[in-house]
């Protein structure tokens, strides 16, 4: 609705991931999986395809909305990544809504991080399923991307995983395309995912399909597991992955819309 009444696709994806981060369903925002410490520490970023400004913060723990936190990092700061209580503070004074950590608790990912602690269950196998992203194509012809992730369950040290990286979970470039991963976030910052589907548009004569398909491929090659949703210029739409399922969907300016978790 954003985009059928005019709005741009920044808006659009902004919009769409607040929502999904508000939501206790989804590994973002209110819902999102625990650190080690028993903390929610939050990535987000957005990067727009026109004029391929970016901006993401990372383990920040009293943003309501990482998303619009990204966003204003995007449009307001000379900066493109803020990271835990600095990332807090200029959200404060952007006026976005901070909230206490324990807003973001839910007993389902607290019983997952309990169950990894108790060594029943390897940390590849935890639970994490739910990081959301959102690309968009507006009107315009201008592509975004968004992503927003409470993490993996268990995360130490500050570890932060490829959401807000720009190149790695998220990018958008108005002559390629737009991408929002999801997954095992060290493989996707070790092979650059979100930028390598969108250097092999631009690289080569490939097309969406076949860029994704590459991506996927070397991806898989390492050992990574995940998937990512992608958009190009042309209205375009991919959205493989290498797990059994991922939770999707997309919805066309003609109205067709489809959502999906496991393979067709
Ligand atoms: N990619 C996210 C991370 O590694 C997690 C996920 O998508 O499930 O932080």
């Amino acid at each position: 609705s954003v985009l059928r009444g005019g709005g741009t696709s920044t808006e659009a994806v902004v919009a769409t991931i607040a929502y999904l981060e508000d939501c206790p369903l989804f590994n973002a925002g209110k819902g999102a999986v625990f650190s080690w410490e028993g903390r929610n520490e939050l990535d987000a970023s957005i990067m727009e395809g026109a004029t391929l400004k970016a901006g993401a913060v990372a383990g920040v723990t009293t943003i309501r909305n990482p998303i619009r936190a990204a966003r204003a990092v995007m449009e307001n700061s000379p900066h493109v990544l803020l990271t835990g209580k600095g990332a807090g503070e200029y959200a404060r004074e952007q006026g976005l809504t901070l909230v206490k950590n324990r807003y973001f608790f839910t007993r389902e990912r607290y019983d997952q991080l309990k169950t990894l602690k108790k060594n029943s269950r390897k940390r590849e196998q935890a639970d994490n399923h739910g990081t959301v992203g959102c690309v968009a194509l507006d009107q315009y012809g201008n592509l975004c991307a968004g992503t927003s992730t409470g993490g993996m369950t268990g995360k130490r040290y500050g570890r932060i995983g490829d959401t807000p990286v720009i190149g790695a979970g998220n990018y958008a470039d108005n002559k390629t395309c737009a991408v929002s991963c999801t997954g095992h976030g060290e493989f996707f910052i070790r092979a650059g995912i979100a930028r390598d589907v969108a250097a092999r548009m631009e690289y080569g004569v490939v097309t969406l399909d076949q860029a994704a398909a590459g991506a996927l491929a070397k991806l898989t090659a390492m050992g990574g597991t995940g998937g990512f949703i992608a958009l190009d210029a042309k209205g375009n739409i991919t959205m493989p992955f290498n797990t059994s399922g991922m939770f999707r969907g997309y919805i066309k300016s003609n109205g067709k819309k489809e959502t999906a978790i496991f393979k067709p």
